[in-house]
């Protein structure tokens, strides 16, 4: 089943002029989203090049029919959920009638160019939102060398269920933010003597944590669990995702039942949503586990997905200090990943959230767990990059770092690659660290 058509060709350009060669957003992406028009209410758009195409508009001119027609008119409100709910088949039609509408040599790219200034807006003078009402959020643990990093560093080995469950908890949807957005460094409960009392001030170990996140689409009924081999169909797109982590106040707070406070405060996300058919041609088969790792249960097990269900996507964390940006240096380039590092393909991870029964909602957020190569560039988190503060980062301006100051702002991107085939990308997940807040101020021990 070839999972690749018209809309991947390589050759295909598009008349909107800052498309052709955009790092992330050529004609062949066509990510959906969620933006505000200068004057406008919110409703859904696609980002191509430097420009966002107004769903909105473009239904109410009348340019789409069919299933493209519904999947227009779903996307013309201010959240993505209804188009989500609508499955597979309305956002393919949408797909493919989008990229003959903005190719350059479309049969209707006159018409389609003489109302650019109702369909077509500079994303700089918008405002881009959340792409959807997120009612529930998730973070996995799939990353394995993660996982082995962060147990290690928190003393801990890899538990033995690690390889048999794809391991998560139920994450906080109330403080998800577009990219842009300041994260305000939380005030907590941590250990600033070994063996003393827990104190509470200000998180002295801000983290980020690189994790990839998976939009669901159709939701399935409670009670009712989604197959292995039906379960990449419930997903929607995905995104970049910042696990903002306040290491000092997870290190005391999560035993027993797991991180709370330490992640509540603030997660980032890029706020395109890159669809499953935007990333076909960068499908590749899942890593092959170590001959000594258990094979998983058969309900987490499908050849197809085994064989086509993993992504092979780039990533890349930078740092901008207060210093660097002040001498007007590039970013610091803290990492490079891959997606194929993920121990359980994003499949197998609705299949298990729904095996217990469990319903998912159009519009609930997975994350993957932090990405980590195998080596010490691949490291998704400063917890990994300084070994938990003992090997500082030091950067051009002469800063060094073990955590995040005040000032610092991570930089998440993506990009994906492949011979014969146009590159894609996510567009930036970034934030600012701000100051804590000082309406506790009173409570907060002096450091
Ligand atoms: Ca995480």
């Amino acid at each position: 089943m070839s999972l690749l058509d018209e809309t991947h060709d390589p050759a295909r350009q598009c008349w909107v002029a800052s498309a052709e060669g955009h790092p992330d957003f050529p004609i062949q992406n066509l990510p959906l989203g969620v933006f505000s028009p200068p004057h406008g209410e919110a409703c859904g758009g696609v980002a191509i090049g430097d420009a966002i195409f107004d769903l909105r508009a473009a239904a109410a001119a009348a340019m789409f029919s069919g299933a493209a027609q519904l999947a227009a008119a779903a996307a013309s409100g201010p959240t993505l959920n209804p188009l989500m709910a609508l499955g597979k088949e309305p956002r393919v039609a949408l797909r493919k009638r989008l990229s003959e509408l903005l190719r350059s040599d479309g049969a209707e790219r006159k018409t389609v160019q003489g109302l650019s200034s109702r369909l077509l807006h500079y994303a700089a003078d918008c405002v881009i939102h959340l792409p959807a009402a997120i009612g529930n959020y998730t973070d996995f643990f799939a990353g394995i060398h993660h996982a082995t990093n962060a147990s290690r560093l928190f003393g801990l080995g890899l538990t033995p269920n690690y390889k048999y469950v794809p391991i998560a908890y139920h994450g906080r949807a109330s403080s998800l933010r577009p990219s842009g957005t300041s994260v305000r460094r939380p005030n907590g409960q941590r250990i600033l003597e070994i063996g003393g009392p827990p104190r509470f001030g200000p998180c002295q170990k801000l983290d980020h944590e690189f994790e990839f996140g998976v939009w669901i689409g159709s939701g399935n009924d409670l009670g009712d669990p989604v197959s292995i081999s039906r379960a990449a169909d419930h997903i929607f797109g995905y995104c970049l995702l910042n696990d903002w982590s306040a290491r000092d106040v997870q290190a005391w707070e999560m035993q027993p039942l797991g991180p709370f406070l330490s992640k509540n405060f603030a997660t980032t996300i890029s706020p395109w949503i890159v669809t499953p058919e935007a990333l076909a041609p960068f499908r590749t088969a899942q890593s092959v586990r170590p001959k000594d790792d258990p094979q998983p249960l058969p309900y987490l097990w499908d050849d197809y997905d085994q064989r086509e269900g993993a992504l092979n996507i780039e990533l890349e964390a930078s740092l901008l200090t207060p210093g660097l940006k002040a001498q007007r240096k590039s970013p610091h380039r803290l990492s490079v990943a891959n997606t194929r590092e993920l121990y359980w393909t994003f499949a197998q991870m609705v299949a298990h959230h729904t095996s217990s029964g469990c319903n998912l909602l159009p519009g609930d957020l997975f994350g993957s767990g932090t990405i980590s190569g195998p080596t010490s560039e691949g490291c998704g988190s400063m917890l990994e990059l300084t070994q938990n503060g003992k090997k500082p980062i030091r950067v051009a301006s002469g800063e060094s770092r073990t955590y995040l100051e005040d000032g610092d702002e991570i930089i998440l991107r993506a990009i994906c690659r492949r011979a014969g085939y146009a590159s894609i990308g996510f567009g930036e997940c970034r934030g600012v660290i701000l100051p804590p807040s000082r309406s506790l101020s009173q409570n907060v021990d002096p450091v």
